[in-house]
């Protein structure tokens, strides 16, 4: 395989060897000098669009350009190693291509599912829609997934280990790009003081690497009058993110959108004879979902025919039910039981993939739940739910865990326990809404994968840049828009 694209560069090589700085990144910095690079980080974003939704203004997440705030984030990047990097770099193409082939074998799905189907009314909606469409032989001849697989670094292992893999809404593609890009500037700026290089800090390609394959899934559609359809929440604070995207869509590729709430398709939408979708009175080429992900995105009936609508039809549908389907927590769990990879992958690639599995294990293992209840600080309590704040931590883990069982079995198939992988902290300078703190931070690093393929021709699987996480290390949860953690970039030492 080709090496990583984020690779390529030579800034990397150039760079001068300065571990140790690297190491110290974010100690003993001056405070006058952190308070000259917030004002310059803080003047940055509002000019580049490195912004959110303010929540203390009542119309940030539905009209654009009211109550802006800048968008949390490190002020520093947080510093990482460069053969993990390059790990987690060479895995983006592998759980593509898996992520496909996985999403072929609808009995996997189903059947790996179907305990969970009986407890979890939102995974069985999901899964209805997905028996429908194996029932009429729907097949998705174009097949887009715009992902990103998550990662800590465990510290006492030193292993890259996966936190989970995201195949629908999968966010800040636009403005990781944006945090990057400020670490440089401000690298660039204040370096020497420092004992840093801004080289070190490998440029991010997410936003126009994932514009380019929604472009390219366009083009293979072949209607030059179609659109590409973003599905979004009525009210998304983090619709700049969003924004970036479709305006490098149109901008580089000429490829218009529309943005469209799941209740609006349900009104606007139908499907024509030939399979076209048509919304609001044009034809969709690719549904590009950040939306539909969780239950709250469904309050009413209609939402579900708008879901149902779209996979019916012939649009590319980013993800298909199937792409969702695959990306829940369960299959992952299942993927990481013995000679389950083999029904997918090759030897070589699933030696890589196995590598980065941490300790996964369903709840009708009575060893594990065992384990847990005597040890919850060690494990995770995962729902099959996304977007952050779902997962059960320490006490609440034992307590979850005794209830369930007292409930009775079924119960249990609606979660899975994980282990608890443990990063090593370090000083970050976190900022929010225009004021900084210092604390002990952990990391998680995602890298974005994009795959196109149409029916036998594998148009593009790439690695398609990075987001760096970083949260206080007290804090149990890592989501940005959730609250817990700030957009990062690397260090790579
Ligand atoms: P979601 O789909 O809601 O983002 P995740 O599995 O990514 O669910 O969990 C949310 C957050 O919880 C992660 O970003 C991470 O901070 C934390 N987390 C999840 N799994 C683990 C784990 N095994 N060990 C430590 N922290 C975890
Ligand atoms: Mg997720
Ligand atoms: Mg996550």
């Amino acid at each position: 395989m080709d090496p990583p694209r984020c690779l390529g560069s030579s800034d990397l090589e150039e760079a001068t060897d300065d571990i140790a700085a690297a190491a110290t990144l974010h100690r003993g910095v001056p405070s006058d000098l952190v308070e000259k690079m917030m004002y310059d980080a803080l003047v940055w974003s509002a000019l580049h669009g490195l912004v959110v939704g303010d929540r203390r203004v009542q119309n940030s997440g539905t009209v654009p350009g009211v109550g802006l705030v800048h968008a949390p984030f490190a002020l520093l990047p947080m510093s990482f190693p460069k053969a993990h990097w390059r790990q987690a770099c060479e895995l983006a193409p592998i759980f593509n291509e898996l992520v496909d082939r996985v999403s072929l074998d609808g009995k996997f799905l189903q059947d790996s599912l179907s305990r969970t189907k009986k407890v979890d009314a939102f995974t069985s909606r999901l899964l209805d829609i997905h028996s429908k469409m194996l029932e009429i032989n729907k097949t998705e001849d174009i097949r887009l997934g715009l992902h990103r697989s998550d990662y800590m670094l465990d510290a006492e292992t030193n292993l890259l280990l996966q936190i989970e893999l995201n195949t629908i809404s999968s966010s800040f593609p636009g403005l990781s790009c944006l945090v990057s890009e400020l670490h440089r500037i401000l690298l660039n700026q204040y370096g020497k003081d420092l004992g840093l290089d801004s080289r070190r800090v490998p440029g991010n390609t997410a936003v126009s690497r994932f514009a380019e394959a929604l472009a390219k899934a366009w083009n293979e559609y072949n209607n030059s009058s179609a659109v590409v359809m973003v599905v979004a929440q009525s009210e998304e604070r983090n619709m700049y993110d969003q924004h970036w995207l479709c305006a490098v869509l149109k901008e580089i590729h000429g490829v218009a959108t529309i943005r469209k709430t799941l209740s609006e398709i349900d009104t606007q939408g139908h499907v024509l004879p030939d399979g076209s979708l048509v919304v609001d009175g044009q034809t969709v080429a690719v549904i590009y979902f950040r939306a539909g992900y969780s239950p709250n995105d469904y309050p009413s009936e209609a939402e579900w025919r708008a879901r149902f609508l779209m996979e019916k039809s012939s649009a590319i549908k980013c993800p298909s039910i199937s792409y969702h389907l695959v990306g829940t927590k369960k299959i992952q769990q299942e993927l990481a039981k013995p000679n389950v990879l083999e029904r997918f992958l090759d030897t070589e690639d699933i030696a890589k993939v196995r590598k980065c599995f941490a300790g996964l294990w369903s709840l009708d293992d009575p060893d594990a739940v065992k384990s847990a209840i005597e040890k919850p600080d060690l494990f995770v309590l995962k729902p099959q739910r996304e977007g952050g704040g779902n997962n059960i931590y320490g006490d609440n883990v034992r307590e979850t865990l005794i209830r369930l069982q007292q409930q009775g079995t079924e119960e249990l198939a609606a979660y899975i326990l994980m282990q608890r992988i443990f990063p090593t902290a370090s000083l970050a300078f976190l900022v929010r809404e225009g004021v900084w703190h210092q604390d002990n931070a952990i990391s998680e690093l995602g890298i974005y994968g994009a795959y196109l393929r149409n029916k036998d021709k594998v148009i593009m699987n790439d690695q398609c840049g990075y987001l760096m996480r970083t949260k206080v290390s007290s804090s149990n949860e890592g989501g940005v828009a959730a609250g817990f953690a700030v957009l990062d970039s690397i260090y790579l030492t």
